[in-house]
């Protein structure tokens, strides 16, 4: 059975049919860059890393862009509050977000388009819909004739009228209608601005998506994806600008993620309950914030709390001592012994077997971990009650590789990661007592135990440097 997407244009789950047969257009919302990233705007680029992942693993050959809205006015007044460029706070932040979304194991897309670097691409489209008549012009602010796309509201099934409480469009009474949203807006005092034929200004937001997703992947994109709360103006607004230029369908595959939710709100900076990502990181391992981001179905709202983050963490361990124990045998997979007869090589066949069927309906994550954990169990049980004869260590290491396979799809298993990031601290306290008692053998001239320190170390991965100023210690890593 193929792919099926829940397609928020349609309202149904879809037959994935990619536009190119084996290709894949992707396009996620990505993040305004005027401050770090929290983990609930973590939940959505998390998402499309996974679905991207899954298309991968099922051959597909994708192009994933994510945009960096870097001209905003969020950005603009972060920006004149601390007395730095629109440009120097957006930078920060891009940095930022490459540091913490490599952290956290989320790819970089293939393009990550900056809004601020397509300016002429934006102009163009917004000159192509004046002189179409789609578009209008007020004291150098431009405007989109929201009547005259008569499909307005197919993806969110909202009327025009609703743009009136929406949150980013105030009334104007300059408009022609009250609903007519912005692509342009005339330039202001201490707000970057960039000339166009209606003077100098600056990009709305909707327009800024459309030129990216245009530019980089095409008139018309397989899959564009997004956070639930974009779905209406911007993703609706998207939709508007780029079909009424092009006649053609601008994304056939529309999937939006549901909110992270803390005490039964959604996370978000205007609620100031939001924990960030860089700071998630410093008492958790990326393994088990991924985790626990897609131990929950993406359309389904996610709630965290003070236990889910370190239930993620015991099953995350869980997960890894029983790879560390199957590791040894993951060479002997690919040996000429039969295991056919092997419970263990039939429950890591029907693991994978029922992880592709799980994703295949919609990247349902949360049944897709619910296998994984049973043939984590099942192996655990195998390895305690049975003697291993040499079919057993080959189906092991055959569940071992299944299990990896698997692993690398959800992002939730690194092969760095014998230190987990999260307890960097334990561990270098750890070493500083090791180093210690080592110190303390050489004092005393008990070479055999202050070798035997080094050699112990040495075996799992940390290598001691005595230098004039004191012992160092490196992880080697493998
Ligand atoms: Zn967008």
């Amino acid at each position: 059975m193929g792919l099926r997407i829940y397609n928020s244009l349609t309202n149904q789950i879809d037959e994935f049919i990619p536009i190119e047969d084996g290709k894949v257009s992707m396009y996620n919302c990505g993040p305004t860059v005027y401050d770090y990233f929290h983990i609930g705007n973590a939940r959505t680029f998390l998402v499309a890393d996974i679905i991207r992942r899954y298309l991968e693993y099922k051959g597909y050959q994708v192009k994933f862009v994510q945009n960096f809205t870097d001209i905003d006015d969020k950005i603009i007044n972060r920006a004149n509050e601390e007395g730095v460029s629109a440009s120097q706070l957006s930078s920060r932040y891009i940095e930022a977000y490459f540091e913490d979304s490599e952290k956290l194991g989320i790819r970089p897309a293939d393009v990550h388009p900056k809004a601020t670097d397509h300016i002429p691409e934006i102009i163009q489209l917004i000159e192509r819909m004046v002189d179409k008549g789609i578009a209008y012009e007020v004291d150098g602010d431009i405007y989109y004739r929201i009547h005259k796309f008569l499909d307005y509201g197919k993806l969110s099934n909202r009327k025009p009228e609703d743009l009136l409480s929406g949150a980013r469009v105030g009334i104007d009474k300059r408009k022609e209608n009250p609903r007519d949203f912005d692509l342009w807006k005339n330039v202001k005092p201490n707000e970057p601005s960039w000339s166009c034929p209606w003077g100098c200004g600056r990009p709305g937001w909707h327009i800024e998506c459309s030129a990216m997703a245009i530019k980089h992947l095409g008139e018309s994109i397989d899959i564009h994806a997004g956070g639930q709360d974009l779905q209406f103006p911007h993703h609706e607004n998207e939709i508007a600008q780029s079909e009424v230029l092009t006649g053609k369908t601008f994304a056939r595959y529309w999937v939006h993620t549901a909110f992270l939710r803390i005490g039964g709100n959604r996370m978000g900076k205007s609620e100031q309950n939001f924990i960030f990502v860089r700071d998630a990181l410093k008492d958790h391992s990326a393994e088990a914030i991924r985790h626990f981001l897609v131990s929950a179905h993406y359309r389904s709202p996610l709630d965290y709390n003070a236990t889910s983050l370190s239930d993620s963490d015991s099953a995350i361990r869980r997960l890894n001592n029983c790879l560390e124990r199957i590791g040894p045998y993951s060479e002997l997979a690919d040996s000429e012994v039969s295991t056919s007869d092997s419970e263990i090589t039939r429950a890591a066949a029907e693991m994978l077997t029922n992880f592709e069927l799980a994703m295949d309906e919609d990247f349902n994550t949360a049944l897709a971990m619910g296998e994984i954990y049973k043939l984590v169990g099942h192996v655990n049980r195998f390895l305690t009650q049975e003697k291993l004869i040499q079919v057993d260590r080959v189906a092991l290491g055959i569940a071992y590789q299944s299990l990896i396979k698997v692993c690398m799809v959800l992002g939730i298993y690194s092969e760095l990661e014998s230190i987990p990031n999260g307890n960097t601290q334990l561990v270098d306290q750890l070493m500083e007592l090791v180093i210690d008692i080592r110190n303390d053998s050489r004092l005393r001239k008990d070479w055999v135990m202050a070798d035997k320190v080094r050699d112990r170390l040495h075996e799992v991965g940390i290598e001691l440097r005595d230098t004039p100023s004191g012992t160092n210690w490196e992880w080697r890593g493998d």
